[in-house]
């Protein structure tokens, strides 16, 4: 018998669950990955449509939701055991409603947005009629690694609010119908930063352009440049109250971060999975390459990590589900870290065994590194996630062996 993490600390119901999630990735999602893409770019989402229809049709569509709002009332450990499995396909987070920045948003919405936001935004959302997008970072010198770097500003002008800024890598933007736009409302330096909820297509936004990056286009993931110029909101479009926003903004950002290394430890398991097939087949100096010392070497540290990283992440979920987010956050830093690393590194490696196959658009090892690396940099990069972890160990806040 397959000897198994996967369910690891889960109930026989979410274990059952996660065994549905599997099947539903490896026969209909994998199956139609090129399809759904490449109808995607030409602006043709009915392939799409029809794959989340089937997710919803066999009732495994946004489980992370509330149960009154469709889902299955998941906690974060619930979400450990789902998204591992939807991120073995980069289209698995989407055909479930669970991709992000709208799975983050929707946390975000539901706990802190006024009744009007929520029906204009958060149920359409939800049903995955729209999507959305987070705008925190600016190009220098505003907000990056830094928030506090922040530029762009909400001023209040009557009861409305009304913003100008520059922001960009606001993934999804372009597509989305509303915008999570993190604006300077006073100096203050905690409380000096609130979320509000802008509609993409009012006056004043304007998308400059999609930056083009690294990675090739998967689904709405590109990323936005946008210019707010006398953006006009209304009171209730602000979240949580005014000078929450650094303080909303690390709440979202934690669980949110965590749920990406479920996605990345899923798209790792893959990469190596696939490995293990052509190492078998491929014949090198008479013998199969997985019969090779250095490769079973690179395995075997791969097998090593993303192991590791499953634990950390499981733990770091406990860890919210019991405590909050203050007390999760260097598990969080050493968990994304970690993880986003391993990604690289496992997919860097797969490349490397299968050769030229390997570098070519033949496999998908190369596309998947592409987006990949943008996981080193994004929800702050590798040394701010270190400077967070050696900080919070010097103060003593950080329990090693919880
Ligand atoms: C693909 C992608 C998607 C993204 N999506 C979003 C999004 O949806 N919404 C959003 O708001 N932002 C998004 N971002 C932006 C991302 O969060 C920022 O890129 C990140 O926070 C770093 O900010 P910066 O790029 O301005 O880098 P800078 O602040 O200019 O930092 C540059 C580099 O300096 C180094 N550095 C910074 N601080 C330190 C330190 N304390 N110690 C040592 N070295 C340091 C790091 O190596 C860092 O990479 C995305 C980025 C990418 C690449």
């Amino acid at each position: 018998m397959r000897s198994s993490s996967g369910d690891f600390l889960l109930s026989p119901e979410l274990s059952s669950l996660r065994a549905d999630v599997r099947a539903f990735v490896d026969e209909r999602v994998i199956p139609a990955e090129d399809e759904v893409l490449a109808a995607f770019g030409r602006g043709d989402e009915a392939p799409l449509r029809a794959l989340q229809d089937a997710a919803r049709a066999v009732d495994l569509f946004t489980p992370h939701l509330p149960t009154d709002l469709g889902g299955r009332g998941l906690g974060v450990m619930g979400m450990c055991a789902l998204f591992r499995e939807m991120g073995r396909s980069l289209l698995g987070p989407r055909a479930f409603n669970c991709d992000a920045p709208d799975q983050g948003n929707m946390d975000l919405l539901l706990k802190t947005a006024s009744p009007a936001v929520r029906e204009r935004w958060l149920a359409p959302l939800c049903r995955a009629e729209i999507t959305s997008a987070f705008c925190m970072t600016e190009p220098a010198p505003g907000a990056g690694a830094d928030p506090s770097n922040l530029r762009t500003t909400a001023t209040r002008d009557g009861d409305d609010w009304v913003i100008d800024g520059h922001k960009w890598f606001s993934t999804g933007g372009s597509l989305a119908s509303f915008l999570i736009v993190m604006a300077r409302t006073s100096d203050d330096p905690r409380e000096g930063a609130s979320l509000v909820v802008v509609d993409r297509h009012a006056d004043g936004v304007e998308l400059l352009r999609d930056v083009p990056v690294m990675a090739p286009d998967v689904l709405q993931h590109r990323e936005g440049e946008f210019r707010f110029t006398g953006v006009r909101v209304g009171a209730d479009a602000v979240l949580g109250g005014i000078g929450q926003g650094f303080r909303l903004a690390q709440e979202r950002l934690i669980p949110a971060r965590l749920t990406h290394c479920m996605r990345w430890l899923g798209l790792a398991e893959r990469a190596l999975g696939m490995c293990r097939e052509y190492l078998a087949e491929r014949i090198s100096f008479g013998k199969p390459l997985a019969e090779h010392q250095l490769i079973q070497a690179m395995v075997a540290r791969n097998a090593t990590d993303i192991h590791a990283g499953n634990l950390m992440t499981l733990h770091c979920a406990w860890e919210l589900e019991r405590s909050d987010a203050r007390t999760a956050r260097p598990f969080s830093s050493m968990t994304k870290n970690h993880v986003a690393q391993l990604l690289c590194r496992v997919l860097d490696d797969a490349i490397q065994m299968h050769g030229a196959k390997g570098y070519s658009d033949d496999l998908p090892f190369a596309r998947w590194y592409r987006t990949a690396r943008a996981a080193r940099i994004a929800d702050g990069p590798d040394e701010v996630h270190t400077m967070v972890v050696a900080r919070d160990f010097l103060r003593g806040k950080v329990d090693l062996l919880a």
